[in-house]
């Protein structure tokens, strides 16, 4: 560390519970609220950074539940961050490699805060410690997921008149595959050429109901299945698309850049489900998006639900992919009953706008956060 070097102080880690506007059904879980991991590292110049862990389901998705990482943080991680050189985001992540086995959900939250505080300090918006941008909007896809077909429709028609979204993901794979596939014939059927219809098995299907369902979703004018299979089967995503024609993406399977090369290899997917907490950060990202354009497979911006720090994030690093040719899901504070922040992110035209301030280019309510955070409730 140089005499000039600024110094980490403090790393904080919060968890806000937050319930979200109605039942969101996966596979895997049905979640009734959402608990964003927030990270706060403030340097010797009082600047601070801010990011987010967040998962899904408590353990159901991923191997890091919202305690885990915030007692992974607060008891190995933030010993080996504090007094090191702020600046040097590059070295700091080094360190925790070195020292810390997995975890990418709680590195990507530490990566972004430092990214955020070092954007700041510089007077750039975050994106351009990754290069810049070459959009100032992305599109935004949302999930249908109430589990009820009619409702799934209105919701599409309520958010088509808003012009909100003209994208929608459907979470299937709790039903069996032809009722599935008839969910979403219907609501294909009702929205029509108005807005693109794709489908979220989340691991759920064995490879011959793939088989099947992939060639009955075709049918009923679905654009793409995400991850039908488990994510560990890649040889059975490389069958599943040589034997159709409906785009396949992976999700669960991609756990950085090493599965990026590796699911690449395989020629197991036509796109990639890009997400910096799976990536174990934006850094691990950006090299999953490399990946994906060497190898000709396109990308989707992906997300974990995560609150408007982590969507932010996100979506600073997807500005600058140079190609985004899926579009993103970065819908995670509309899932949401509370506001986080002093003005909330603005969602317009299918799309979310991209702030030009400094760093994330948002500011946290700090009495929204007060009232919040678990460990002020009873
Ligand atoms: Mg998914």
């Amino acid at each position: 560390m140089t005499t000039n070097s600024i110094a980490i102080e403090r790393v904080e880690v919060i968890l806000l519970d937050v319930p979200t506007i109605r039942p969101h059904k996966l596979s895997m879980a049905t979640m009734y609220r959402q608990t964003l991991v927030l990270v706060r590292i403030t340097g010797n110049d009082g600047i601070t950074g801010l990011g987010e862990a967040t998962t899904i389901g408590g353990l159901a998705y991923g191997e890091e539940s919202p305690e885990s990482i915030k007692l992974n943080i607060e008891t190995y991680m933030a010993p080996l961050l504090n007094g090191g050189d702020a600046a040097q985001v590059a070295a700091r992540m080094q360190v925790l490699d070195k020292h810390v086995q997995g975890n990418r959900f709680a590195k990507c939250a530490i990566e972004t805060a430092l990214c955020d505080a070092q954007a700041k300090r510089l007077g750039v918006p975050l994106s351009t410690l990754f290069g810049g941008r070459v959009r100032d909007s992305l599109p935004i896809a949302w999930t249908l997921a109430s589990g009820d077909t009619a409702r799934d429709i209105e919701e599409a028609e309520k958010m088509l008149a808003q012009r909100r979204h003209n994208i929608f993901k459907l979470k299937i794979g709790a039903c069996s595959v032809r009722e599935d596939a008839a969910h979403v014939a219907a609501i294909k059927r009702a929205v029509g050429d108005r807005a693109s219809v794709r489908v979220d098995v989340n691991q759920a299907w064995s490879e011959t109901d793939a088989m099947l369902g992939m060639r009955l979703l075709e049918d009923a004018g679905c654009d793409l299945v995400e991850q039908p299979i488990a994510a560990a089967n890649v040889e059975g995503m490389a069958r599943l698309r040589q034997k159709n024609r409906i785009a396949l993406m992976a999700d669960e399977a991609l756990h950085g850049p090493a599965d990026a090369y590796n699911i690449a290899h395989q020629g197991a997917a036509d796109v990639y489900a890009v997400k910096i907490n799976q990536s174990a950060g934006l850094s691990g990202a950006q090299q999953v998006a490399a990946i994906a354009r060497a190898a000709n497979i396109d990308l989707y911006g992906g997300t974990m639900l995560e609150g408007a720090i982590g969507t932010m994030a996100s979506a600073q690093l997807f500005a600058g992919f140079p190609s985004l040719a899926w579009g993103t899901e970065l819908f995670g504070p509309l899932l949401l009953t509370e506001e986080i922040l002093t003005e909330p992110l603005v969602y317009r035209d299918f799309e979310l706008m991209l702030p030009t301030g400094p760093g994330l280019g948002i500011t946290l309510d700090e009495d929204r956060i007060a009232h919040l955070r678990r460990d002020n409730k009873r």
